[in-house]
């Protein structure tokens, strides 16, 4: 009989590996050490707002590939909302202004060429600025090739970067950078599309997976964190769980798709990414919609960042909040519902409130933390890594989570590991 995959670890990664083994015709064993899966990609009930609620607005794109492929595969594509076309509309807090970045659904950016679409201030030329991103060198950041001013980095690539990398721009990878250009506005509004979990992250991304890995008799295993992985020579011979220890048999392997430190005490000798940045997201229940909010909005010139409309609730997201981590949660609410009411109809009474803040939403998109990002492969020769810290050549995201995962179920799969 084919070996068991034990998959440990059950945000999105190990997901993703679960559901790409399921119909491979090998046994596969699920865990999680939390009593829910989802990871830092979540849903639950907050008591406050009395209201289904997700730890951080999450946001896809259209160029998200297999994050697209993941939630088709297990069906849940049904809760996603993808925009019918690509458009990005901003508000300034300081000038006043609003305006749609709206980049044409074709490759060729015809847009940059109509003041309409593009973003004002701007002039059709500033926009080869992201073409010095192009080639490189893996110790250059976007510091070093784009300042930090002009109407076009203050008001595209600035929050297009910091919401993509959870990372200062001027301090972050140039590599990720272009990567992210590359596959998003690189090739056109058609790549371009916001993609929202309107009911929550977990409808979409998480309770599907498990309910399609359970329809094949996969069923996760809440609570059981791993402790240890015990080793001989080149192979892991098998894992230690609070109280349980399940031998591997010599076709066993496993995909550990747990957070970096995690894996770091789990393997020794494994070199992980070891800073993060934090993302502070805060929800108001709002008894009614407010009239003409864009579904997602973003913001210049405040505190907030993006402001995204739910049924019943306003979201904002704030990236790289690690100054903000210990600010007083009830003057973080206020702050940021004076600048959410100041763009949606005017001052009035702040609703009830709910502060989130995920201190290490993600490692740093630093060229030093993408030198600390290992492979999927490790010297255990029946071990793989998953996960979005893994050097997936992509930020932290939900699509390289589920890419990661992905190559490790692939890799479980192949005869030598
Ligand atoms: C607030 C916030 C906003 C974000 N916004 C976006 C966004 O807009 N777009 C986007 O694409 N991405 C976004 N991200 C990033 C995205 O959430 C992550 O990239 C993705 O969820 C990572 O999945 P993962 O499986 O790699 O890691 P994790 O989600 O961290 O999963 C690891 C799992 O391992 C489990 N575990 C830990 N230790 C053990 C153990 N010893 N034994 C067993 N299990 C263990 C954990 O409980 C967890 O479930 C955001 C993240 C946050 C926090």
């Amino acid at each position: 009989m084919a070996g068991t995959v034990h998959v440990v670890g059950a945000g999105l990664a190990g997901l993703a590996a679960a559901v790409r083994l399921a119909p491979a015709g090998r046994p596969v064993a699920l865990y999680e050490a939390a009593p829910q899966a989802g990871g830092r990609c979540r849903s639950y009930h907050d008591r406050t707002l009395d209201m289904v609620i997700d730890n951080g607005n999450h946001l896809l794109l259209s160029a998200n590939t297999a994050a697209l492929a993941y939630v088709r595969a297990i069906g849940g594509e049904g809760a996603l909302t993808v925009a019918p076309e690509s458009a990005f509309a901003f508000a300034d807090l300081a000038t006043g202004e609003r305006w749609t970045l709206r980049p044409g659904a074709g490759r060729l950016p015809a847009w940059v060429f109509d003041a309409a679409r593009r973003v004002p201030g701007t002039r059709p030329g500033d926009y080869l600025a992201p073409l010095r991103l192009l080639f490189a060198g893996p110790a250059t950041t976007v510091g070093d090739r784009i300042p930090p001013h002009g109407a076009l980095y203050e008001r595209l690539l600035h929050p297009l970067l910091l919401a993509a990398l959870n990372t200062d721009p001027q301090a972050a990878s140039a590599r990720l950078a272009a990567g992210l250009i590359r596959e998003t506005l690189g090739k056109g509004g058609a790549a371009c599309r916001p993609v929202v979990a309107t009911g929550g992250l977990g409808g979409a991304l998480v309770d599907p997976a498990l309910a399609h890995l359970a329809r094949r008799g996969i069923r996760c295993r809440f609570g059981a964190s791993l402790k240890a992985v015990e080793t001989a020579g080149s192979r892991a011979t098998a894992l230690l769980f609070a109280g349980e220890r399940v031998p591997l048999g010599g076709q066993d392997s496993v995909v550990l798709a747990v957070p970096p430190r995690v894996a770091a005490a789990l393997l020794p000798d494994l070199r992980v990414p070891d800073e993060f940045r934090a993302i502070l997201n805060v929800h108001f229940r709002t008894e009614t919609d407010p009239p003409s909010v864009a579904a997602i909005l973003g913001i210049l010139g405040g505190t907030s960042e993006w402001l995204f409309a739910f049924p019943g609730r306003l979201s904002v997201t704030i990236s790289a909040a690690d100054r903000l981590m210990d600010c007083p949660r009830e003057e973080l609410a206020r702050t940021v519902w004076d600048e959410v009411a100041a763009l949606t109809g005017g001052a009035r009474p702040m609703p009830p409130w709910q502060v989130v803040r995920e201190r290490r939403a993600t490692i740093a998109a630093t060229p030093e933390q993408e030198a600390r990002r290992p492979s999927a492969r490790t010297p255990l020769t029946n071990l793989a890594l998953a996960g979005d810290w893994t050097d997936t050549g992509l930020p932290a995201t939900i699509e390289g989570a589920v890419r990661s995962g992905e190559r490790a179920a692939h890799l479980a799969l192949a005869r030598a590991l």
